[in-house]
């Protein structure tokens, strides 16, 4: 039987590392982890608990009380061949990609609590190898053996106009300036939060795709995965 292996694929907002990571995964019949979707779902649940003052900012001792009644687990659903998120049971896949949870993710994804919650989960999810996981601190924290450790980035404007035309397409009502907006808000919170920031991983193979085709970061990413898979 062929090696197992995990794949680490961190990077900045809306740079594609979902497409990619949900590609390979597919493509060598892995699990797929989307450790944002998980980080959206405590976020949701915060927005519905109201964890979030009026005035925005978090209120965090409430949201510590209230976390260990948090379940966040995935589904796969055999109609769209993809993992899907849960917030204690309720399936809240599309929920999590309202702008509102976007505007909120990176301020609860600061808070330690919830990063510990989190992080141990995914550990766990990473145990039996055959995972690809895509996030900001996985190749340096939450899987810091990944085999294979990809740093994805791309143009801020290139980035913004992707996650906007993705958004449209599913319906949503949005405008390019708050997309983009958003996401270098995200940006500049994750790379300065304390704990665990964003941030390359020494062994990480850097993929700027702002000039690169699905198609093309596919085909790098397997090639690179197929190395370490034969090794
Ligand atoms: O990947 P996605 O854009 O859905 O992630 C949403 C947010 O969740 C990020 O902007 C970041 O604040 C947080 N996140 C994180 N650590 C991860 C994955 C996501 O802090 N591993």
């Amino acid at each position: 039987m062929r090696k197992k292996i995990n794949i680490a694929i961190d990077g900045y907002s809306s740079c594609g590392k979902s497409t990619i990571a949900k590609a390979v995964a597919k493509a060598l019949y892995y699990f797929y982890v989307d450790t944002g979707a998980m980080y959206r779902a405590i976020t949701l649940f915060a927005l519905q608990n109201n964890c979030i003052k009026k005035d925005q900012t978090i209120d965090e001792p409430l949201l510590i009380r209230l976390l260990d009644h948090v379940v966040v687990s995935f589904k796969y659903n055999t109609d769209s061949g993809e993992q899907e998120i849960y917030l204690n049971g309720v399936n809240v896949e599309r929920e999590i990609r309202s702008i509102q949870v976007s505007n909120h993710v990176s301020l609860i994804s600061a808070v330690r609590e919830v990063r510990v919650k989190l992080v141990r989960l995914q550990k766990r999810l990473a145990e039996s190898k055959g995972v690809v996981m895509d996030g900001r601190d996985i190749g340096t924290v939450v899987m810091p053996d990944a085999d294979l450790k990809i740093f994805m980035m791309a143009d801020a404007d290139v980035r913004s106009k992707r996650r906007y035309d993705e958004l449209i397409a599913a319906g949503l009502d949005v405008s390019l300036e708050e997309i983009k907006s958003n996401i270098t808000n995200r940006d500049l919170i994750d790379t300065t939060r304390e704990m665990d920031p964003l941030r390359q991983a020494e062994d990480a193979v850097v993929v700027d795709n702002s000039n690169l085709t699905i198609d093309e970061q596919f085909e790098f990413v397997m090639a690179q995965a197929v190395k370490r898979i034969e090794q």
